[in-house]
């Protein structure tokens, strides 16, 4: 059908462009070491931070919910598919993160897609973090609100727009990234929300990389700079640290009451599974309980980011777990990650653009407190031999 040759030759110019990524299937659960073309590979890129996704007491409380609830929420949230596990679920992020409120979603996606068109439309304003992740990207174009972006982490840049461009909205809303997923760095959070003060601008922060990473006992970036009470929303979530499924918006009672009327994902889309909300219950549970793995996944971290660096690699500016390999160039990038896997057992994903600007290609690792000290230092290990033998450390 040549009505649709298009398509192979988009495919094509990914392959030529070296901006075509492998998809490669798990043949094992998550965790350290997984099973992929029946080989086992050292895996350090989930944000399975940690190890809760394959937590026996995860399992065992997702299995339990199971049992009592069924696979299925059967409905949207609004009509039958609200379930008293959702209720605790709700109440139980609510108190973890000392908010009022707090509505889960589908996903984190769908938390940031469903959220900011509530809280701005076509008469408002919303500046932007240069980086932003892509779901807080397509919520702006959703709520119709003009868009401003100001520079990654600059508040000069930030003061600049909202001095210039604050009057042009209605409402005005502060949108950012908490933890930056591709560097790692970290907002500047408690200047933001001085700047939303100032100018009358809500503030919006999107915690999914901080969370179970920072603050006391992960509770997140707010925590992290004792700022409760002055960032406005506090949106996450479940699918990283917290090792499950889902999203999160926490904030105002007032907000969560409107989101329910308003939020597309809850009025249109199924509720999330009963034992995924289960799984999430149990992992900040755990989390609460006992700060062990958070530190020990912090400790992998520095260890793993020492070693790169002492072996010659540049690991960018991070200043959380994720630790970006800088490689600039996107065929080499690809072609750091394919020696990684095949030549020394090592599952280190490429991100080139558009996931990362133009010449900023990377290999992303995540270390995570399931990871032994061996195992980071394998991983050192191999980066030295793969990049001895590309002429790239
Ligand atoms: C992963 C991520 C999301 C999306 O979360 P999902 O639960 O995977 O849909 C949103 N924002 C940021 C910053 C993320 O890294």
């Amino acid at each position: 059908m040549a009505k649709l040759d298009w398509i192979g030759e988009e495919i094509q110019e990914l392959r030529g462009s070296g901006r075509y990524i492998p998809i490669r299937s798990l043949q094992s659960s998550q965790g350290a070491w997984v099973k992929i073309d029946g080989r086992r590979v050292l895996n350090l890129c989930s944000n399975n931070y940690l190890g809760y996704a394959n937590h026996p007491e995860v399992r065992k409380a997702a299995i339990e919910a199971i049992n009592e609830f069924g696979v299925g929420a059967g409905a949207v949230r609004s009509i039958a598919g609200t379930s008293a596990v959702h209720d605790r679920l709700e109440r139980k992020v609510s108190s973890f993160k000392h908010m009022e409120g707090c509505l889960s979603f589908q996903g984190g996606l769908l938390a940031n897609s469903g959220t900011l068109p509530v809280l701005v439309g076509r008469e408002d304003i919303v500046f932007s973090e240069e980086l932003n992740h892509a779901s807080i990207i397509d919520g702006v174009r959703l709520s119709s609100a003009k868009r401003v972006v100001y520079r990654h982490l600059d508040m000069a840049s930030l003061r600049e727009q909202l001095k210039e461009h604050r009057s042009e909205g209605r409402r005005a809303l502060i949108v950012t990234d908490g933890v930056f997923s591709m560097d790692g760095d970290i907002a500047p959070l408690p200047e933001i929300a001085e700047l939303g003060s100032e100018f009358d601008a809500m503030v919006y922060v999107d915690d999914a990389h901080g969370e179970g990473v920072l603050g006391d006992h992960g509770r997140g970036i707010v925590d992290h700079f004792h700022l409760a009470g002055k960032v406005d929303v506090e949106m996450g979530t479940f699918s990283k640290a917290i090792g499950s499924m889902g999203g999160f918006v926490a904030g105002p009672s007032a907000l969560i009451d409107l989101l329910k009327q308003r939020s597309r994902p809850f009025l249109f889309s199924s509720a999330l599974n009963p034992g995924d909300a289960a799984a999430v219950l149990k992992s900040i549970e755990l989390m609460e309980k006992d700060d062990g793995p958070i530190r020990k996944l912090w400790d992998n971290a520095a260890a793993l980011k020492g070693g790169l660096q002492a072996a010659g690699f540049d690991t960018g500016s991070s200043k959380t777990p994720i630790t970006p390999v800088m490689t600039e160039d996107e065929k080499k990038t690809v072609e750091l990650s394919r020696v990684l896997y095949e030549d020394e057992g090592i599952l280190a994903s490429p991100i080139v653009f558009p996931t990362v600007p133009r010449g900023t290609a990377r290999i992303r690792l995540m270390p995570s407190a399931v990871h032994s000290a061996e195992d980071i230092a394998h991983a050192v290990d191999a980066f030295r031999r793969a990049g001895s033998k590309l002429g790239l450390a």
